[in-house]
């Protein structure tokens, strides 16, 4: 079994301020740590389920902020950027037999995450997909599906726990916290490591039968920019609509087509 696990911060247990996600920061090298430890949970707990090979993509930021040394000797680690358009989940491709999401958040323009955001959220002020504001989660969960690849897990805030059980039911979840405004209220980070590994261990075993998720039949990618001048360039995208001074749409029935319009849009 290939599994696949694209890990980002703004969902591990107990992050609540920006300035515990940034590289530098006073605040950052203990959320880093338990970004860590809540991948190693995972990697252990898809190996107890009898992973032979497991893909990590460290998905933020800089994309250098797991340590390596402490990941399990069959993981392979993607650090950085290769500027693929598969981003958060680059690496993954048809021969993986699951994907699992560690650290997420709640897409930018809800109330779930202090630190809710969808991709390089400064230029911007919303992304929507088919009506609805777009997660991290919600994008990279269709790439697997556009690949074939069933959604095994995720863990990460209550409320993009909740969007993944409306993209598949299916996809078993583990919430590290609850967003309350601009604080959180977190359980134990040695729960979380402990729910997560058991979680991931639980579904790989049971299978994945039922973890496809399903692509829609054609998609309209909205995105709002916070200055009208950066909508006003993006429009020149080929296919690219601009249909208010700030708003830009684009649509495709091809799921890569979107994906490559988010890798030059945002
Ligand atoms: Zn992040």
């Amino acid at each position: 079994m290939k599994v696949f696990i694209s890990a980002d911060l703004e969902g591990v247990a107990g992050i609540a301020a920006w300035d515990e996600t940034e590289k530098g920061s006073g605040a950052y090298p203990y959320f880093a740590d338990q970004m860590t430890k809540e991948v190693v949970a995972a990697c252990t707990g898809a190996n107890l389920a009898g992973a032979k090979e497991i893909m990590v993509k460290d998905a933020h930021d800089t994309g250098r902020n797991i340590n390596p040394a402490l990941l399990p000797e069959n993981v392979k680690l993607i650090r950085g950027w290769t500027g693929h358009p598969f981003s958060m989940v680059q690496g993954l491709d048809e021969s993986f037999d699951a994907v699992a999401f560690i650290g997420y958040h709640s897409a930018g323009g809800t109330n779930g995450n202090p630190l809710a955001h969808t991709m390089d959220s400064s230029a911007l002020n919303y992304v929507k997909l088919n009506g609805e504001l777009l997660s991290e989660f919600r994008l990279h969960a269709y790439i697997a599906a556009y690949l074939g690849v069933p959604v095994a897990f995720l863990s990460g805030d209550q409320d993009i726990c909740a969007e993944a059980k409306r993209v598949n039911d299916n996809i078993a979840t583990v919430a590290t916290f609850e967003g309350l405004g601009s604080a959180t209220q977190s359980i134990h980070p040695n729960r979380a490591t402990e729910l997560i590994k058991t979680g991931i261990q639980e579904i790989l075993t049971e299978g994945l039968s039922s973890n496809r998720v399903e692509l829609p039949p054609e998609f309209s990618l909205e995105i709002s920019y916070n200055f009208h001048g950066h909508a006003y360039r993006k429009s020149f995208y080929p296919g690219a609509q601009q249909t208010s001074p700030k708003n830009v749409v684009f649509e495709s029935r091809d799921y890569f087509e979107i994906v490559r319009a988010i890798s030059f849009l945002i």
